[in-house]
């Protein structure tokens, strides 16, 4: 039997379930707008080929309209259909990583409308490994235009319930499933130039690209917003909690004692402080300590909103593995950043 259908300020509450999934389906065939569940965070999703249709994302989700959105598909003929060429790069690493949290930057066919690219030439095209995302592309019958589910600004949603928080009455549906495992966005890659450029490090490490690549790889616009031309969407300051957030960096033993400083300083002054825990170095150095972070970043986040936090410190950790997916993400929620030496 399957649940009760329930709506949430109109938003329709479907359950992961085949039928379900037919029905989210068919709402993004007719132009309308769906979150679903992915391998990395919940996206918003509408018919990638329906410009009307992926207005209603900008709209929803406050985007600004010069951020392009990522189109999600199920099949590599959806792919033909969406890039213009797939150069032999592209090809190597679609056998090794899709369905996998990759986005490859490529040129953008016709039959994609403009708008999905904020007007760029360039199109992103992923294949998630999650299987209500992959069942929801193959009954729309369409490729996906997808960003993350949250008010534009906000962390991204890992949980149908932090997707309810940011878009209940402003989407049509939002599809309940479990937590998205990986927990970060997608890796995006730039394959249109002469050389492979990560443009924001994610869900698919560096570590592995460069292996099956055999090449280091050159990445964009890391460390602080507004210095990556080639990824119009990560100038904006993103994944922020109400609260503001101040990451400290430096050598581990003299970032912890300010962190403590601080932390005291304001406690002392009645100021509710959180402390987003990264855990032990040894935690870190490891592949699940890495893992572990980036599946509870968001929601740790969302949960210093929750605790009505009026300052929330970070501290820098290991930028490998996914460590370094996670250390981008602080940085760019980050109002300040204290350098320690
Ligand atoms: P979101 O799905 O919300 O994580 O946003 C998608 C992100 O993918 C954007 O903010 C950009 O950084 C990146 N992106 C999408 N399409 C392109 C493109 N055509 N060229 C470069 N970066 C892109
Ligand atoms: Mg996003």
């Amino acid at each position: 039997m399957s649940r009760p259908i329930t709506k949430v300020y109109g938003t329709l509450l479907l359950g992961d379930d085949p039928l379900s999934v037919t029905r989210a389906g068919n709402i993004i065939k007719n132009g309308g707008l769906v979150a679903f569940p992915t391998e990395t965070v919940y996206g918003l999703g509408a018919a990638a080929t329906d410009s009307e249709a992926v207005k209603r994302i900008f709209t929803a989700k406050g985007r600004p309209p010069d951020n392009p959105l990522i189109v999600h598909i199920s099949s590599r003929e959806q792919l033909n259909q969406i890039a213009k060429t797939v150069p032999d790069t592209a090809n190597i690493l679609i056998d090794k990583f899709w369905p996998g949290p990759l986005s490859l930057v490529l040129h953008r066919s016709e039959a994609v409308p403009a708008i999905v690219s904020a007007g760029l030439s360039t199109v992103a095209v992923r294949m998630p490994n999650h299987r209500v995302a992959l069942d929801l592309i193959a009954a729309s019958g369409v490729p996906i235009a997808a960003p993350s589910a949250n008010r534009s600004g906000r962390p991204s949603p890992t949980t149908y319930n932090h997707v309810l928080e940011d878009l209940a009455g402003r989407i049509d549906a939002v599809i309940r499933s479990t937590i998205c495992p990986i927990g970060v966005e997608s890796t995006v890659l730039d394959l249109t130039g002469l050389k492979p450029v990560m443009l924001r490090p994610g869900g698919l490490t560096r570590e592995e690209l460069e292996e099956t690549l055999g090449c280091r790889l050159e990445i964009s616009g890391l460390k602080y917003s507004g210095s990556a031309p080639h990824s119009p969407g990560m100038k904006y300051r993103h994944y922020s909690p109400r609260a503001p957030l101040i990451l400290v960096t430096g050598p581990i033993n003299r970032r912890r004692r300010l962190i403590k400083m601080i932390f005291n300083y304001y406690r002392r002054k009645g100021l509710r402080v959180g402390y987003l825990d990264p855990g032990t170095p040894e935690d870190l150095m490891t592949e699940t300590g890495s893992e572990q972070l980036a599946r509870n970043l968001y929601s740790n986040l969302r949960r210093m909103d929750a605790l009505e936090m009026d300052l929330i410190l970070a501290e820098e950790t290991e930028p490998a593995g996914l460590g370094l997916a996670v250390m981008n993400r602080i940085r760019k929620a980050a109002v300040r950043v204290l350098k320690i030496k």
